[in-house]
């Protein structure tokens, strides 16, 4: 295993962003601007980019500045002849990843991807580096079985993710029976151009098409359990509502649960606040510090001024309080296009690397 100290000095890895154009791409060219491991050497698009220039092809809606060296780069094909980097990081819309995302990783590839195409695959991980690092071993059972020399490693969707790690927490000091959750998620979930003005200005809308079937159950598949080479998702009920409204970014859950055994308010926080990521996710460049913030105001978290906690990758917690019906209740904060999407994606590839499984690749393309 490589340590984080090894890999600073090292050459810089190079990745490719596929479907670097869009909401999600965007962050990922963001976020890798100046990483300490990787360097970016190919950007790819649709048939409407290739070929032009990426400061031309891309409608950057971050406020960070676009990073001048992603500007003068070419738009190539999402081919794995075309794009030669160990690593690719996907925001490929999920029709299109589970027939494009498997080309890359039989070339080879290490596959980071956003899309939820292939996160129900038995032998695919869905990875939250603070929550589940030993699923990673599925990797394992992914090449023997598909005869893959690369991988593909998922990320939750991004309403699933800061709450899994709220639940993982709980699961871990108390157990975890059911889980009640209404979800408050930002338009830039909806990609870019995403909702209409129209129709999101002035309101909220209470459907999300697929992702309430999403967030009942891709927690289940993290929380649960290796055993062999077979993972056992948790025996956890989980009910969801989900709700898009006029906030640009950073997802809020509203959370009801009931745990194995009861636990005072007190003893929740603590647990929740000391809660640490596996050993070997804690200090890669991305890990989240603190992985959870408790908050204790009365008004807190709120999207505009804590979604930036831990350079948006923190989880942030506020109203803890006792629950009538089940045991706590509490409100959970994640940035959705960087916890949730592109920074946990990258965080993904940072474990990958420290765990040797970027290294045992072969790319082919
Ligand atoms: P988006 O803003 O709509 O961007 C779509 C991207 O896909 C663009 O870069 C587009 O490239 C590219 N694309 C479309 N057709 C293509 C093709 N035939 N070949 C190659 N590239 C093609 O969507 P997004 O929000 O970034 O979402 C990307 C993925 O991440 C989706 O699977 C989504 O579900 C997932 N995700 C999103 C979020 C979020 O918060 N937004 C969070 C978690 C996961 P051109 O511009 O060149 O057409």
């Amino acid at each position: 295993m490589k340590t984080g100290k090894e890999n600073s000095t090292s050459p810089k890895l190079p990745v490719s962003v596929l479907a670097a154009t869009g909401s999600v791409g965007q962050r990922f060219v963001q976020l890798l601007d100046n990483h300490p491991w990787f360097t970016v050497s190919a950007l790819t698009g649709s048939d409407r980019s290739v070929g032009r220039l990426y400061g031309e092809a891309c409608h950057w809606v971050l406020p960070e500045p676009m990073p001048a060296w992603a500007r003068q780069m070419v738009v190539e094909p999402t081919l794995p002849e075309a794009v030669t980097a160990p690593i690719a990081f996907s925001a490929l819309p999920a029709g299109l990843a589970c027939e494009i995302e498997p080309r890359f990783a039989r070339a080879g590839v290490v596959v980071c991807s956003n899309a939820s195409a292939l996160r129900r695959e038995p032998d695919i991980p869905i990875l939250l580096p603070e929550v589940n690092a030993d699923h990673v071993r599925l990797v394992e059972r992914q090449r023997r079985e598909r005869g893959w020399t690369g991988c593909i490693v998922t990320n939750p969707n991004c309403t699933s993710t800061g709450l899994t790690v709220v639940l993982k927490a709980l699961q871990n000091a108390f157990g975890l029976r059911r889980a009640i959750v209404v979800s408050m998620q930002a338009i830039s979930g909806a990609g870019y151009p995403g909702v209409a003005s129209l129709d999101i200005l002035d309101n909220v809308i209470p459907n999300i098409d697929g992702e309430e079937a999403k967030v009942e159950w891709e927690p289940r598949k993290m929380l649960g359990e290796m055993q062999a080479d077979e993972l056992r998702p948790a025996d956890v009920l989980i009910s969801a509502h989900t709700n898009r409204v006029a906030v640009s970014d950073g997802h809020m859950v509203c959370v009801s649960v009931e745990l194995g055994t009861p636990a005072s308010v007190e003893e929740a926080g603590r647990v929740l606040s000391a809660y640490q990521a596996p050993q070997i996710s804690g200090q890669l460049p991305s890990a989240p510090h603190p992985v959870i913030l408790l908050r204790d105001e009365p008004d807190r978290p709120q999207p505009r001024l804590d979604r930036h906690a831990g350079r948006g990758m923190t989880t942030v917690v506020g109203r803890l309080r006792a629950d009538p019906i089940f045991h706590l209740k509490f409100v959970v904060l994640s940035h959705n296009t960087i916890r949730g999407a592109a920074g946990g994606s990258i965080y993904n590839a940072e474990l990958l690397v420290n765990m040797g499984i970027v290294e045992s690749s072969t790319h082919s393309g």
